[in-house]
């Protein structure tokens, strides 16, 4: 069975309507993060959490490859599939990417991003030394990643 599917119908020189198919998503939808935060949604936990805090991992991967000029934002689906997520670029490409390009987030990142386990991990630049990565991970998903154990490591 093909569950991966996308089609875009776009008639651009010719009247009527322009259909957008996505593949349907099955499990259980979650939206992980917003397009004008760069913290984890608040209600989420165990798995679903994990999830989240890589995927704000992949955000300041996103910021130091592109030499702090885009992420991705947004983040939302079910597994395995993650949909519809939003390009956050600087003030000069605002008015590209849907209105739900908040430039002012991208301009902020260095203040509003909180580093976690992945960041250390893969020992990214921490732009705010005063946050223990332990406070982004509950109990119960930190003893699962045996976090003690990676942090220790390194
Ligand atoms: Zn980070």
């Amino acid at each position: 069975m093909n569950r991966n599917c996308s089609v875009t119908i776009s008639l651009l020189n010719k009247e009527g309507p322009i259909y957008l198919l996505e593949e349907r998503i099955d499990d259980k939808f979650v939206k992980y993060t917003l397009n004008n935060s760069l913290s984890p949604v608040l209600h989420l936990t165990g798995r679903d959490l994990k999830i989240t805090l890589f995927l704000c991992f992949s955000q300041h991967v996103q910021y130091l490859d592109t030499q702090e000029n885009l992420f991705l934002s947004n983040f939302q689906g079910g597994r395995p599939l993650l949909t519809d997520p939003q390009v956050i670029t600087t003030s000069k490409y605002s008015t590209k990417f849907t209105a739900g390009n908040i430039s002012s987030i991208l301009e902020s990142f260095k203040q509003l991003h909180k580093c976690n386990h992945y960041c250390q991990w893969f020992s990214l630049t921490s732009y705010d030394d005063s946050t223990d990565v332990r406070e982004m991970v509950p109990r119960s998903v930190e003893s699962d990643m045996d976090l003690d154990t990676q942090l220790t490591s390194t």
